[in-house]
């Protein structure tokens, strides 16, 4: 009994210490490496997760979502070089680079600290090395050093979260109760490396069903806009959870619409109002289908699949109320189109709806004649 105590003691001593770069450790994880490169030019989507750790289910979803966009859009060319490895039972670390190029592009590079671990004798990226800061209800993973920002994103979460839930007629039981996990990334070249290579619009957060809600906030980000972007993100959290086709049936601009609108109850964001009626004055209004597909949209329009969306929105909920636009959600989380949506909930197509909420606006201006410009004499700067 004694002595088996002692060998454990030793076996445990042995292998938690920190051994410095080990060859045959860093000669498994060049494979998978390797692997990854091999993968991301080739759009071999299957490949790649055949690199990737599956012991935490979220971060397996969010590389299902890199891996699946690598197969509609391969890397022209991608290189992975890591640092001096740390390893430990079963994990190694070390400083990883991304270099890529997407076909006529030019080239991104993002560098942070990895994981790699062993599972079924193999090395897989397991992601960042992130640090955890763990509270009720909510687990903030982030660089090291940024205490004081987890704190903030912790309180900030706290004093959203109930209210998004209720806004979404949420009762308090079931994914309301569940822990969030929130990423936080310090530059916008990690977190849209962190979505898939191809990523380059810009975005202060992200949400997908069964992934980590991920926010772009550094040390000086304060409480406010964390309130802000988590009322946005959990409010696609709090999306998904109407029914089990949200995701795939809500046009884009319902998603973002209505998580904006969650954004002005919950957290104080600005209202819609001003642009998108300058828009009707303008006659620059979108139509909505070009609004509805975040994988073909004009990006002429991305402004207004946030902004106009929000407009329809609110208009929804001035009229039908909270649970009306609920029960409207729900029905297409059940996987009704938008249109039978409308006319179960509303009795009116979604062009009658349309055409309701286009009467709420400012009716088109004539353009004034343009004055003739005097010629001007240049400055440089
Ligand atoms: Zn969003």
């Amino acid at each position: 009994m004694f002595r088996m105590t002692i060998a454990a003691v030793c076996v445990w001593a042995m292998s938690c210490a920190a051994r410095a770069d080990d060859p045959a450790v860093r000669a498994g994880i060049d494979l998978t490496l390797r692997q990854m490169e091999a993968a991301a030019e080739a759009g071999d989507r299957d490949g790649w997760l055949a690199a990737v750790a599956h012991g935490d289910p979220e971060w397996t979803k969010e590389q299902t979502y890199f891996a699946n966009d690598l197969k509609k859009k391969p890397a022209a060319d991608l290189m992975l070089s890591l640092g001096e490895l740390a390893v430990t039972d079963g994990a190694a670390t070390g400083d990883l680079t991304f270099a890529w190029t997407m076909p006529e592009k030019g080239e991104r590079t993002v560098a942070f600290g990895a994981r790699f671990v062993l599972e079924d004798g193999q090395w897989r990226y397991a992601g960042e090395t992130w640090e955890k800061h763990e509270a009720a209800g909510v687990v903030v993973l982030c660089d090291p050093g940024l205490d004081e920002l987890a704190g903030r994103v912790v309180e900030a979460f706290t004093n959203v979260r109930s209210k998004v839930d209720s806004f979404f007629g949420h009762d308090g039981t079931g994914f309301t109760s569940r822990t969030q996990k929130i990423k936080l990334y310090r530059s916008m070249k990690h977190l849209q490396q962190s979505i898939c290579l191809s990523y380059e619009d810009s975005l202060g957060g992200w949400n997908e069903p069964d992934e980590s809600i991920k926010l772009l906030s550094n040390a000086r980000t304060g409480l406010k806009a964390l309130e802000r972007l988590l009322a946005h993100e959990y409010g696609h959290v709090a999306t998904f959870a109407v029914g089990p086709k949200a995701n795939d049936v809500m046009p884009w601009w319902v998603l973002e619409g209505v998580a904006e609108l969650s954004a002005e109850a919950n957290s104080g964001q600005r209202g819609p109002e001003g642009r998108v009626e300058s828009w009707a004055r303008m006659g620059n209004l979108a139509e909505w289908k070009e609004l509805a597909d975040f994988e073909t949209f004009d990006k002429r329009w991305y402004g207004h699949v946030y902004t106009q969306g929000h407009h329809m929105l609110k208009y929804i909920d001035s009229r039908w109320k909270q649970e009306g636009r609920n029960k409207w959600l729900r029905s297409m989380g059940q996987g009704k189109s938008i249109d039978e949506a409308s006319r179960e909930v509303f009795g009116l197509s979604f062009e009658e709806l349309n055409t309701d909420w286009r009467a709420t606006l400012p009716a088109k201006e004539e353009a004034k004649p343009v004055e003739p410009k005097k010629e001007e004499s240049r400055s440089g700067g």
